[in-house]
């Protein structure tokens, strides 16, 4: 009996065999790109203590007040959360094998992130991302470093004419402490003409204001208090150099004064990746900055650091199309009469593919014919043929689709054939 077919729960999408592709590119690609500069992978669980996220998020945050995922364990009470982010996960676990004791230390991660948001174009429950951490270090080269990895991405992506970079210095937590102060009392003195998400965060986190989308309060935070009167001599070089590197390696950016990143524990660098001509909301791919108060946050020693993610979808959206790879090398086709022509197909199956061959091995029956028809709909290139006359002839015909040429050969034969006519 036949009952409703139960669907995939809403903002969580299947990634099907016909898409996969884009995601193996971009996936190996970043690996390739990231591994040149000594990033090594790094796995977490998809599941973590609730209070890692809540302390580390930040409280007031939308990500930890609207968008998390967050459960009771029913088999034994545990706080939990579906991680919405990785950063705070990758500290915890670096923290947690030592590693702050022993210099600086690259990692990257990739996979899947849950966010409770409203589902749209380029915004999903379960999103993926890739991220890179550099700790152990406040040395601006680091973050430099970072966003040049990127833009090394970008161009083997053959996606950085579509892409432009922000960046933003955000101090220290003294300089950010002062500026808050001065921050709140600005909006105050203008509460009236601000819309009402914006006059809540005056007193829990004013900085979010200067990232409103509504343009009466953004006319406000015009001329609001600039972080940048604040800031001392030190955030003021660490700003500098990066800013030098970055040009030295030719990567242009602008200079945004409103950057403010939607997390809390971010100081000095933050950054963000945008489609460089879309007046979507969704239109930020990547983003990062330094965090160096993060792991004392977590109850850990000093390790300073920064880091970076990347929206998957957001990326592969971009990507300049690619033709789809063959789904096989060979297709073994063959008569359906009688079990001979089977365990032959299966053997040489079985040679090509010790060959190195990809092959696909035809199953259902149906004439030789329309057989060659599904090898060609399916683009693959070479056929193994293993028709009436070849089992009595105790031969098999190796047919190349492009040109049509074709070969006979003995059935012991067959893989080393196939292979010649496919390389040359
Ligand atoms: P947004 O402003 O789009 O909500 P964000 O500031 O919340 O992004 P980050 O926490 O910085 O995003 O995450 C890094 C990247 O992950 C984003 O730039 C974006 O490309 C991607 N991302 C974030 N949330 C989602 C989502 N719900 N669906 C798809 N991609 C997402
Ligand atoms: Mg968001």
């Amino acid at each position: 009996m036949n009952s409703a077919l139960i669907s995939a729960v809403r903002g969580m999408r299947d990634i099907l065999p016909e898409q996969i592709g884009a995601w193996q590119r971009l996936e190996k690609t970043a690996a390739t790109c990231f591994h040149s500069y000594g990033y090594r992978e790094l796995r977490t669980p998809l599941v973590e203590q609730l209070e890692l996220f809540t302390r580390q998020i930040g409280e007031t945050t939308d990500v930890v007040q609207k968008e998390m995922y967050r459960f009771t364990d029913a088999a034994n009470g545990e706080q939990v959360a579906l991680r919405p982010e990785a950063t705070v996960s990758t500290v915890r676990a670096l923290l947690a094998a030592g590693k702050q004791r022993g210099g600086t230390v690259r990692v990257w991660y990739g996979g899947p992130m849950f966010r409770h948001e409203r589902p749209q174009k380029g915004r999903y429950r379960q999103f993926h991302q890739l991220g890179a951490e550099a700790l152990g270090s406040s040395d601006p080269t680091l973050d430099a470093e970072q966003i040049i990895m990127l833009a090394r991405l970008w161009q083997v992506l053959g996606v950085h004419d579509k892409l432009r970079l922000d960046i933003n210095n955000l101090g220290n937590r003294r300089e950010r402490a002062c500026h808050r102060e001065k921050l709140t009392a600005y909006f105050q003195k203008h509460r009236e003409a601000l819309d009402e998400d914006a006059r809540q965060r005056i007193e829990s986190n004013p900085l979010r204001i200067l990232d409103s989308k509504n343009p009466v309060t953004l006319e406000i935070a015009a001329n609001a208090p600039a972080l940048a009167d604040e800031l001392g001599a030190d955030s003021q070089r660490h700003a500098e150099q990066v800013k030098e590197k970055l040009t030295a390696a030719n990567v242009a950016f602008n200079e945004n004064a409103h950057l403010v990143r939607g997390l809390d524990y971010y100081n000095l660098t933050v950054y963000e990746w945008s489609l460089a001509d879309d007046g979507r909301r969704q239109n930020t791919v990547c983003g990062g900055g330094r965090y160096d108060g993060l792991a004392e946050n977590i109850g850990g020693d000093a390790f300073p650091g920064c880091g970076f993610a990347l929206g998957m979808e957001r990326i592969i959206d971009i990507l300049p199309p690619e033709a789809p790879a063959a789904l096989a090398d060979c297709f073994v086709a063959l008569t359906d009469s009688g079990t001979a022509a089977t365990a032959v197909a299966d053997r040489i199956a079985e040679d090509c593919r010790d060959r190195g061959l990809a092959v696909w091995r035809h199953v259902g029956g149906g004439n030789i014919g329309k057989q060659i028809k599904k090898a060609d709909t399916m683009g693959i290139p070479l056929v193994i043929i293993i028709g009436a006359d070849e089992i009595e002839g105790d031969y098999i015909t190796v047919k190349r689709l492009l040109d049509g040429k074709q070969q006979q050969t003995a059935v012991n034969d067959a893989a080393i054939v196939s292979r010649r006519l496919l390389d040359a």
